[in-house]
Parts: structure tokens; sequence; C-alpha cells
């Protein structure tokens, strides 16, 4: 028998998603995902939570999530969708395993993933000197000089939170102006081991001539043109994010980045598919606007199912 509801994704938006739609007796089955609980499980301390005035770790805040939603009866699978038919009603959902699930509703709350460079060397040296995840890897990289790409929050976030190990953090941007909001760029600006190099871009990550290490990261000047070496023990890439939207590619209407198309707050392209979180928000990113989305996606998910 078709499931009334399915969630993929287990972020603030698919967590808050479930614990509304459990409390309106939709009993949920949530898709958790590789990643249960999303990004938050790999940031540290989340300080704009509205409610946490010392501030919470991330992981210990979707863990929270998490017994909120299952409290009220959501089913939390430990799976991942693959592949989904919207073509019609009941949807059909397939898991990594090849096994199906039918849902009469679903909210797709996937998220979405650290974006890379794509220079030369960046693949080979991930996770030899490379990374994505301050968090997931700072603690590696202990008196050393480590870079940080990047201009906006989460470049701030890991320069600050690598300072915990490294003796001097450089964050390389390629602009002289920063996304970063004012109080996490003063934080950085504050920050004796931060250093601030702009009007740069990496051009190439190099290994050591012995081994599968990295050396350090070709850099070019964006105004002078000029080209040099940085000798770096460590690179972190915090550029940003690109949705989980590869499954519903030709399925659900999305921008040219992928970002889910949503109209009138949550719906789809499809009757029925709704949308919460970041794999439908370019522009605010938050976990308190992604949890909204989430109780919004589930009113608009018991409504439909009300009125079918
Ligand atoms: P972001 O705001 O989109 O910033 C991405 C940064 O990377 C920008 O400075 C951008 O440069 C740079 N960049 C992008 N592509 C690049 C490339 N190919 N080469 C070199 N540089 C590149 O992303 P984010 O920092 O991940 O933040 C996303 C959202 O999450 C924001 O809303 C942010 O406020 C939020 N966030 C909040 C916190 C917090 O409050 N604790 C922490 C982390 C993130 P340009 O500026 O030149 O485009």
């Amino acid at each position: 028998m078709a499931r009334k509801l399915v969630i993929i994704g287990s972020g603030p938006a698919g967590y808050t998603a479930a614990l509304y739609a459990a409390r309106a007796d939709l009993a949920p089955l949530m898709y958790a995902g590789l990643q249960p609980g999303g990004q938050l499980t790999i940031t540290t301390d989340v300080e704009n939570y509205p409610g946490f005035p010392d501030g919470i770790m991330g992981p210990e805040m979707m863990e929270l999530f998490r017994k909120q939603a299952e409290r009220f009866g959501t089913e939390i699978d430990i799976g991942r969708i693959t592949d989904v038919d919207f073509s019609k009603r009941p949807f059909v959902l397939t898991d990594g395993k090849g096994e199906t699930v039918e849902a009469e509703a679903v909210i797709v709350s996937t998220g979405a993933t650290a974006r890379l460079l794509g220079v030369p060397g960046e693949d080979h040296l991930m996770g030899y000197g490379v990374s994505a995840c301050a968090t997931c890897d700072g603690a590696f990289f202990r008196d050393v000089h480590v870079g940080v790409v990047g201009g906006g929050d989460s470049a701030m976030e890991e320069a600050d939170f690598l300072t915990k190990f490294a003796s001097k953090v450089s964050i390389l941007h390629r602009r002289e102006d920063f996304r970063a909001s004012k109080i996490m760029l003063k934080r950085a600006e504050d920050n004796p081991k931060i250093e601030f190099v702009t009007n740069v871009v990496v051009d190439e990550m190099v290994a050591q001539d012995d081994k599968r290490k990295l050396k350090g990261a070709k850099v070019r000047n964006t105004v002078s043109g000029e080209e040099s070496f940085m000798e770096l023990d460590g690179l972190f890439v915090a550029i940003g994010h690109s949705p989980n939207t590869e499954i519903f590619k030709g399925k659900l209407d999305m921008f040219d980045t992928g970002y889910l198309k949503v109209t009138e707050f949550t719906k789809t392209s499809v009757e029925g598919v709704f949308a919460a979180g970041d794999v439908a928000d370019s522009k605010y990113r938050q976990a308190i606007t992604a949890a909204g989305t989430g109780c919004m996606a589930a009113l608009d998910a018991e409504r439909f199912l009300a009125g079918h």
C-alpha cells in the first residue's frame, strides 16, 4: 500500500517536515540519505538558531531534531533514494538496494553539497592535504600553514576553526570584497593567526615530488595576472554549495544552477511533490529557514492529501 508521505533527506528541513507530518497523523517515512542530519553534522557551533542562547553543536542539534520527529511516529530509513517516478500517482521511489516504495505525496529536502574548484590536482589530493570540510579534517593540520579558498561565511568559519590547530591560516579570495557577514568577517580579521590574501585564484594544487601529499598551490593574481607558488600543508575549499537534485533532472523543474523551482511557497512543478530547505533555496540557506520551509512543506502536503 502506498505511504501517505515520503520525505527524501534529513537535514533541518526534512526533520521539521517529518515532525509536523507525524503530528498530523501522516505516518511519514523518511529516507535519511548518506549523511543523516545533513550539512549541520559537519559544522561545529551553531550560534544563530533561536532557542539556544549559548549555541549548540551542529550534530547535537540534528540529533535533537531527529528525536523530536521520531517521538511522533516518523519512520526513518537509513537508505538513499536513487530514482523517482513522478509521472503518475502514487509516485514510485526506488532506493539504493533497488527496492521501491509508493507515496501519495513527497517532500524533497535533499539539501546541498560543498562545491569544489575543479582545478588540476584537486581530485588527486582530496584527503591528502586538500579538504572541503575543516570540521572533519582540521585536527590533522596541527602547527602547520593551511589555506582556505573562499570569501563567504563558510570560509570565515572554516578559517577560524582551523586556527585551533594550524599555526597560520591564509584566506585566499578572488576579489577584495567579501560576501561573508560582518560579524564573521570581523572575527576572522581579529584572529592573529589569520592572513587575508585577496585578488587571488588557485589554478592548480600541486603534490610533493615523492609522495601523494599537498605541497602547495599555483596561484594567480586576478588584477596583475602574476602567477606564483604558495607552499601550503593543507588547503580547504569553502566556496559554497550545489543542490542535490541529480535524481530529479527532467522530473521536476529546476534553474540552471540545479536549485528546484517552487511556486506558492513549497510546490514543485509536480502536484503532490513539495520542496523544502537548501534544495530550493540558493539565497538564505540557513538552518532556521530550512526548518521553516520544512514546516511549510508538511502543512502543504497535509492540505494536498486532505483534498485528494
Ligand atoms: P557563499 O556565500 O556562496 O560564498 C562562496 C564564496 O566562495 C564567495 O566568496 C565566492 O566568491 C567564492 N567562490 C565561489 N566559487 C568560487 C570559485 N570557483 N573560485 C574561487 N572562489 C569562489 O557560500 P558559503 O560561504 O558556503 O555560505 C552559504 C550560506 O550559508 C550563506 O547564506 C551563509 O551566510 C551561510 N552560512 C552561515 C554560517 C553561519 O552563520 N555560522 C556559516 C556558513 C555558512 P565571490 O564572492 O567572488 O562570488
